[in-house]
C-alpha cells in the first residue's frame, strides 16, 4: 500500500507511456491471473468535453491501461457516471467527446451503459452507513481508478479518492450533495466510497492537469507526470506536493488522516520512477480561498458578526449571457433547485444555493464563473 510510482512524460504522444503503465500494473499485481476476471476502468469523465480541455482523463492513458489488462486475459469495461442527465444518449455523447469510444475501440475494451444502482451497506467510523453505487462497479473483480489532476472549487483538489464520486449513478450525486452540503460530511462520503469500493490501483493523469477554476472551468496546466499507487490517498499526496499544495490543506486527505485511514507522516513510502524536484504551483479556485477564510475565522469571530461578514464575502455565481446557450443542464443538475430560467437564462436564488459548484462543473460552455466580492478581493488578493 505504500509504494508510489512517478513517471515523467513529455506529452500524450510520449512513446514511453505504455511501458510506464505496464511497469506500474505488473508491479502492483505480481503473478496475478486475470483470466475470466472483469476489470472496471474508471476515468474522470466529469462531463462532455474534449481531451484538449483537460477536464477528463486523457484517452491515451485509458487505452494503454485497458490494453495491459486485456493482454493479461481480463475482460475490461470502461465506465463512469458523468454529471448531467442519467441517460444512455448522454453517456454515449460523453464517451465520444472524451475519446473513450476511441480508447475502447483501440484496446478491445467495452463501454459501460448499465447505470443500475446497487444498494450497499457498510460500517465505517463517522460516515454514511448505506450508499447507492453503480452495480457494474460492484459486480467487477477489479476497480482501476484513473483520476485527472485538477483543482476543485469545493474540495480544493480532485484526484484519486474524489474520482470515485462518479461511481454514484446519475442524479443520485445531486441528492448526496444536498444532504451533505457541509464540506466535512461530503469528504466523509468520499472516504466511505473509497473504503467501500477499495480501488485496486489508482493512476493519475497529471501530464496536463487543470489549475484555477477547476474541475471544469479552469486552465490546462502542464505538469508532465503519471502517478500510480494502490493507495489513492498517496497519489493525491504526491500530486499535491508537485503543484505546491500542502496535503493537509486538502480536506479529504486531512479527514482521512484524522480518521486514521491514511497517514500523512508515514515514512515507509517507497518511491519508484523519476523524482520531481521542482514544484509547479497551480492557481487555486476563487471559492477555496473563501472556504479557507471561513474555516480560519469562524473560530475567532462572534457568530452574528460572522454571518454579516460571510454575506459580504460569499462568492457570486455569474452566468454569462453571451456564452450560455440555455441548455438547462445546470438547472437540471442543481441539487438544491436553486436555479430557475428567467428570460431564457439561469438565475440563482442565493438563499437556496449550497455552493456545491455543480452548475459551474457541468456547464458545457464554461458560462458559469465564480466572482469575488470587493471585500474578498481586498482580503485575499491585495
Ligand atoms: S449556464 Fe451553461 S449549463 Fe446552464 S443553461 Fe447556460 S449553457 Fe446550459
Ligand atoms: S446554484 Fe450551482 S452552486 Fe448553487 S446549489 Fe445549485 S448547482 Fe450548487
Amino acid at each position: 500500500m505504500n509504494k508510489v510510482f512517478t513517471y515523467k512524460c513529455t506529452d500524450y504522444k510520449d512513446a514511453s507511456i505504455g511501458s510506464y503503465l505496464k511497469q506500474i500494473i505488473d508491479d502492483s499485481f505480481p503473478g496475478e491471473v486475470f483470466n475470466n476476471k472483469t476489470v472496471f476502468v474508471k476515468p474522470n469523465l466529469l462531463t462532455r468535453r474534449n481531451p484538449e480541455q483537460a477536464v477528463t482523463t486523457h484517452p491515451v492513458l485509458v487505452k494503454e491501461v485497458c490494453l495491459c489488462f486485456i493482454k493479461k486475459g481480463a475482460k475490461v469495461i470502461i465506465g463512469d457516471s458523468p454529471g448531467g442527465p442519467n441517460s444512455i444518449s448522454w453517456l454515449k455523447s460523453v464517451y465520444k467527446a472524451t475519446g473513450m469510444t476511441w480508447a475502447a475501440k483501440e484496446s478491445g475494451a467495452e463501454l459501460n451503459y448499465d447505470l443500475t444502482p446497487s444498494n450497499q451497506s457498510f460500517e465505517i467510523k463517522n460516515s454514511y452507513k448505506e450508499l447507492q453505487v453503480l452495480k457494474a462497479v460492484v459486480d467487477s473483480d477489479y476497480l482501476i481508478n484513473l483520476p485527472k489532476c485538477k483543482t476543485h472549487g469545493l474540495t480544493v483538489f480532485t484526484g484519486g479518492p474524489k474520482n470515485l464520486y462518479g461511481c454514484i449513478p446519475g442524479l443520485l450525486k445531486a441528492k448526496y450533495h444536498l444532504e451533505l452540503a457541509d464540506l466535512e460530511n461530503f469528504c466523509g462520503l468520499i472516504i466511505s466510497l473509497n473504503e467501500l469500493l477499495k480501488p485496486n490501483l489508482t493512476v493519475m493523469d497529471a501530464i496536463i492537469g487543470m489549475e484555477g477554476e477547476g474541475p471544469s472551468s479552469g486552465t490546462p496546466k502542464y505538469l508532465g507526470y503519471i502517478i500510480g499507487s494502490k493507495n489513492p490517498y498517496l497519489v493525491d499526496t504526491i500530486a499535491a506536493q508537485m503543484i505546491g499544495l500542502k496535503p493537509l490543506d486538502i480536506p479529504v486527505l486531512k479527514l482521512a488522516h484524522e480518521l486514521g485511514i491514511f497517514s500523512l507522516t508515514d515514512d515507509s513510502i517507497i518511491h519508484v520512477g523519476h523524482t520531481k524536484k521542482e514544484v509547479v504551483p497551480f492557481k487555486m479556485p476563487v471559492a477555496t480561498k473563501y472556504a479557507d477564510f471561513s474555516d480560519r475565522f469562524a473560530k475567532r469571530v462572534p457568530q452574528k458578526l460572522l454571518s454579516r461578514i460571510y454575506k459580504w464575502l460569499k462568492p457570486v455565481l455569474v452566468f454569462s449571457e453571451e456564452k450560455c446557450t440555455s441548455c438547462k443542464l445546470c438547472i437540471e443538475s442543481c441539487p438544491a433547485s436553486a436555479l430557475k430560467m428567467y428570460n431564457k437564462k439561469p438565475k440563482v436564488n442565493v438563499k437556496e444555493c449550497i455552493y456545491c459548484y455543480c452548475c459551474q462543473e457541468l456547464c458545457p460552455k464554461s458560462a458559469v464563473s465564480v466572482k469575488k466580492p470587493a471585500l474578498a478581493r481586498w482580503l485575499f488578493y491585495h
